[in-house]
């Protein structure tokens, strides 16, 4: 055990050898989800034989509030909860608020499919949960449950969607991934619902993340078609970026009625400002999204490895890193092992 998580941190600036810092932190806390969405668990190969990770190669809490704690010390000062469906793991907010007391993490967030949100949004909001990003892929059951494949209904998001507001967990994000021939339709139902609310959608181009999706270039609806059909009943103009490494460019209505997000990793890249590390449910830390292979922290964490040495080689990680897959995303990269979504987290 350590008290790294509480402790004052020694911060000093880590830059890979594309002179990008480290800011964000994602955790997976879990491989597995109520969802089967068509585009990250597809069915068949996440079906009833599936093998998720077994219980003891899961990284522990304590392991996470440790490890945690040690990227504070690189500079990470946002941590976002995700999975798999990071509300499926039972008991989260005790993470919640290990992670909380760290002062260093100055923004605690999580990702959810929102379906199990209205039982939990109140005590991860009193374990000092910041703010939650909800995924919503349509707003008619027909598209949604077609997208999630696993029958749930847009009314159970919904009503995540207001206990989290009603908890203080907002302004509440809202992730649309678009795939072509699936749910376009529903983007401008979508953008209207959302406007003139505290809630911004972020419309996200469908990525080739992991192998099972099977994804093909013709699937993607990029940004541009997205933002077009959008301002054509909504006139929308770009916003300035508020700090670097963020996703989404953002857009505002030029009728005051609130903004969106788009998020176009494939066909506009933003590697050249990727602030971002993950670190799977077994402990991997991944520093693309589209890493072939994750440094195992769980070995590290389990052995009698002492702190400055666990963070001497979180930065030697961090020092060597080149990742740049979606600017060179192209026939070379085309078939390499890739690891799945729900598995590193999004
Ligand atoms: N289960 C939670 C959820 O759905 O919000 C958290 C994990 S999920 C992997 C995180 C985000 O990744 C979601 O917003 C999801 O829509 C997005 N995502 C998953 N697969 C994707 C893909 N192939 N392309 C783009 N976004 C994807
Ligand atoms: Fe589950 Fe989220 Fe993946 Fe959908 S996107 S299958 S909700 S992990
Ligand atoms: Fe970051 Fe990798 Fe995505 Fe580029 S492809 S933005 S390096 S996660």
């Amino acid at each position: 055990m350590t008290d790294s998580a509480s402790s004052p941190t020694t911060t000093a600036v880590t830059l890979d050898t594309r002179g990008r810092p480290l800011r964000d932190l994602r955790i997976s806390v879990t491989d597995r989800c109520n969802f089967r969405c068509v585009y990250c668990m597809p069915r068949d190969t996440f079906g009833p034989d599936h093998a998720f990770l077994p219980r003891q190669e899961i990284l522990t809490f304590e392991e996470i509030a440790r490890l945690a704690g040690l990227f504070t010390r690189l500079g990470v000062t946002k941590v976002r909860l995700t999975g798999g469906e990071p509300l499926v793991r039972r008991d989260l907010e005790t993470l919640v608020a290990m992670l909380r007391s760290n002062p260093a993490i100055t923004d605690l967030t999580l990702t959810t499919n929102g379906s199990l949100l209205a039982r939990h949004a109140r005590t991860l909001a009193g374990a000092g949960l910041s703010r939650v990003t909800i995924s919503l892929d349509a707003l008619d059951d027909p598209t949604f449950g077609r997208m999630n494949d696993a029958r749930f209904p847009v009314a159970q998001v919904m009503e995540g969607m207001r206990a989290a507001e009603g908890a203080g967990l907002g302004p509440i994000k809202v992730n649309m991934v678009v795939k072509r021939g699936w749910n376009e339709a529903a983007v401008l139902p979508m953008a209207r619902h959302f406007r003139w609310s505290d809630q911004s959608v972020r419309f996200i181009e469908y990525m080739d993340v992991g192998h099972s999706n099977g994804w093909r270039l013709d699937d993607v609806v990029p940004a541009s078609e997205i933002l077009a059909m959008i301002s054509a009943e909504f006139p929308l103009e770009p916003m300035a970026p508020t700090e670097r490494g963020e996703v989404a460019r953002r857009y505002r209505y030029t009728d005051g009625a609130g903004e969106i997000g788009l998020i176009a990793s494939v066909t506009q890249p933003f590697c050249g400002d990727c602030v971002r590390a993950r670190i799977s449910a077994d402990g991997k830390l991944f520093t693309c999204l589209f890493a072939v292979a994750g440094h195992d922290l769980r070995s590290l964490v389990r052995s009698d490895a002492s702190d400055e040495e666990i963070e001497a080689r979180l930065r030697r990680v961090w020092n060597l890193r080149d990742d740049r897959y979606s600017e060179l995303r192209s026939a070379e990269t085309v078939g390499l092992p890739k690891v799945e979504m729900s598995y590193i987290g999004g």
